[in-house]
């Protein structure tokens, strides 16, 4: 009998879930594709099936699971389709599963995410928004089930690779002083502050070093991504957003690093390359081949470092606020944010106004306490509401 992890991917044909697939390939002694989800790319999903034949793929409706079931019937692959958001929690809490890579975006990947938890699998997270709409709940959750989480997101895989293995018992115990989270600044690092009146999604999303999804694309140009990472790892570490420092750093060699008291720093590098961290989380606590060329500081030749300029990066101020106000303030932060820039990309607002969005629908919504899950569904659907509110009154 294999003894091969089985592997459910949420959110296949997406960036994160492309770069997994294609560690897992390199290595089919150790994994094997239980199941595979797609949103809205249907015939990526398709080919996805036929290559990796898995037992399961998960589509959003009946009539997406119709096409898929049709294109898999004329190749000839067995795979069971299924349906929904009960599909997507189906595949991850599986008894015959024994990790879920969470590389769905946006809240979209909470309650799927959280399947996982509950079931005790292993958990690699990309989707750090269901983190953030939920950390203390999904915490809970994770200390409940024992589950291992490891994270995948590249600064907080970093931070893990820092960090001695007995961390859980607070960063206090074993020595850390700061926590130094890297940025590369995005694409609008150095634009005139006039002119990201007039950046187009295209230029947002033309990230200098990584090759993302069109959301979290955004979301680095706006810096909203490292304000999502830090309170990400406020919840991945057990820590205050005060110990935690964001550092500007272009070259997006450098992942993150961990300052201890006695004046050491240390640093993961590599190649901006997902597969390096999705590798190591998978391996994890061994290491495998992951594809990424080695990295060549000669042709690196410099690292540079700057402070965050909060003027230009409104976000990173306005993600800070929430994560020190707590409780819901994130999970509002996050709707506010998924909206603002959905309309982005619509065209439906300028770049600079995704911050006036969040802002204000911030200042709308008072900070609730959140003991349960549909508490974190009501503030989201509230944000959204705001949101959408504010772009009746601005959007085009
Ligand atoms: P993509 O947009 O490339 O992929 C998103 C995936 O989620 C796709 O498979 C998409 O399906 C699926 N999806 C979208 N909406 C829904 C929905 N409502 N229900 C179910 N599935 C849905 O994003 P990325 O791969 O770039 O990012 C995924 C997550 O990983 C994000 O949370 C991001 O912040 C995080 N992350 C990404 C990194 C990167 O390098 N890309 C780095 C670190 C973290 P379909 O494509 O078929 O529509
Ligand atoms: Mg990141």
């Amino acid at each position: 009998m294999s003894q091969a992890q089985h592997i459910t991917v949420l959110g296949a044909t997406g960036s994160v879930g492309l770069s997994t697939l294609d560690v897992i390939a390199r290595h089919p002694d150790r994994y094997n594709v239980f199941a595979l989800t797609g949103f809205t790319r249907l015939a990526e999903l398709l080919a996805l099936c036929v290559r990796h034949t898995p037992r399961f793929a998960v589509v959003p409706t009946a009539e997406a699971a119709r096409q898929l079931e049709d294109g898999l019937f004329t190749a000839g692959v067995d795979t069971r389709v299924l349906v929904g958001e009960g599909g997507l929690c189906e595949v991850s809490a599986h008894p015959q599963v024994d990790t879920v890579l969470a590389a769905i975006v946006g809240a979209a990947g909470l309650r799927p995410t959280l399947a996982a938890v509950e079931a005790g699998k292993k958990v690699l997270l990309a989707n750090k928004e269901a983190l953030v709409m939920s950390g203390a709940l999904f915490m809970q959750a994770v200390r409940r089930s024992g589950t291992v989480l490891l994270p995948l997101d590249s600064e907080h895989n970093a931070i893990f690779q820092c960090l001695p293995g007995n961390y859980a018992n607070g960063l206090d115990s074993v020595g850390v002083r700061r926590v130094l989270l890297t940025a590369s600044g995005g694409p609008f690092r150095e634009t005139p502050l006039p002119e990201l009146e007039h950046v187009s999604p295209e230029q947002a999303c033309a990230h200098p070093n990584w090759s993302m999804g069109r959301k979290i694309s955004v979301d680095s140009a706006s810096m909203m991504n490292k304000g999502l990472e830090l309170i990400e790892a406020c919840w991945l570490f057990d820590t205050s957003p005060s110990r935690i420092e964001v550092v500007i750093h272009p070259q997006s060699v450098i992942h993150s690093m961990v300052d201890y008291v006695d004046g050491s720093v240390l640093a993961q590098l590599g190649n901006p390359d997902m597969r390096t961290p999705i590798a190591h989380a998978l391996a994890w606590p061994e290491r495998i081949d992951s594809g990424v060329a080695p990295l060549n500081l000669f042709s690196v030749g410099r690292l540079d470092f700057q402070a965050p300029d909060e003027e230009r990066f409104p976000c990173l101020r306005l993600a800070r606020q929430a994560a020190e106000a707590g409780d819901s303030a994130p999970a509002v932060l996050n709707a506010a944010n998924e909206v603002a820039v959905a309309a982005f990309l619509d065209r439906r607002i300028r770049f600079p106004e995704i911050a006036s969005m969040i802002d204000e629908v911030l200042n709308l919504e008072s900070v609730i306490a959140v003991s349960e899950l549909e508490t974190v569904f009501e503030v989201d659907a509230r944000a959204r509401a705001l949101a959408e509110q504010w772009l009746g009154r601005h959007g085009r």
